[in-house]
């Protein structure tokens, strides 16, 4: 009797934690405790997958699982995983001069790049590709941080699994370009701080006059500034 009598308590114990996972939202639906605007969807209607991001604050009530990948976690500003090349949505062009300094300081060497060339087939401060192996890299931020450019970036994105790894976790130029309004957008707070406001303002002032070098000792070109 003593053991039919345990196995009713836990299974009212299950049900208690079951019934208590969930509760009313707003008198009209049900949702998940503490799992922000979520309804319960037990029957998988087109919405799904399109609920907003959630978040744990002070005011959420006792401990609940993220469904992930139907809802996710706020992914904060310097969360950082793969290194990205920035370039500009003013005009276009890429900030990175291919000064290989990056490659230098990546402490796994997994950082390598060919140089553009001009019209006599001098080296130009500009990538005519940029690879990053993303399997090598340990997302440890140094290429940033040493740029003179501003021209890479850590960015947030973690969603990089897929079924190949020889080629496809190579990440070429194509792969690793964001625009600067993509940069401006996941890092908001960065963006707008003084300090990197400056740091743009003269990284493009050091690319242009470096261009301009290159390019007129190759020739007659035209101005940049
Ligand atoms: S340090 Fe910056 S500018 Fe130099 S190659 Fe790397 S990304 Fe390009
Ligand atoms: S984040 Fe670190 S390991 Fe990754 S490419 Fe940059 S320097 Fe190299």
């Amino acid at each position: 009797m003593a053991f039919g009598r345990g196995l009713v308590v836990g299974h009212l114990v299950t049900l208690r934690r079951f019934v208590r996972t969930f509760m009313v939202g707003a008198g009209r639906t049900w949702q998940r405790r503490g799992g922000g605007p979520q309804r319960v969807d037990f029957f998988q209607s087109p919405e799904r997958g399109l609920e907003p991001v959630i978040e744990q604050t002070d005011e959420t009530e006792g401990i609940f699982t993220v469904e992930y990948p139907d809802e996710r976690l706020k992914v904060h500003e310097r969360f950082r995983v793969l290194p990205v090349l920035v370039y500009d949505d003013a005009d276009g062009g890429i900030r990175c001069t291919s000064c290989n300094i990056c490659a230098k300081v990546c402490p796994p060497q997994c950082i390598w790049m060919t140089h553009a060339q001009g019209p006599d087939g001098n080296p130009v401060p500009v990538p005519e590709d940029f690879f990053i192996d993303m399997d090598v890299c340990m997302n440890c931020g140094l290429c940033a941080e040493y740029c003179p450019f501003d021209a890479i970036k850590m960015d947030q994105n973690f969603e990089l699994a897929n079924y190949e790894r020889h080629q496809s976790h190579i990440f070429s130029m194509q792969d690793l370009l964001v625009s600067s309004g993509y940069y401006a957008e996941t890092h908001p707070e960065a963006w707008m701080s003084a300090d990197e406001q400056s740091e743009r303002a003269k990284a493009s002032k050091k690319k242009n006059q470096r261009l301009q070098k290159a390019l007129s000792s190759s020739g007659d070109v035209p101005r940049l500034d």
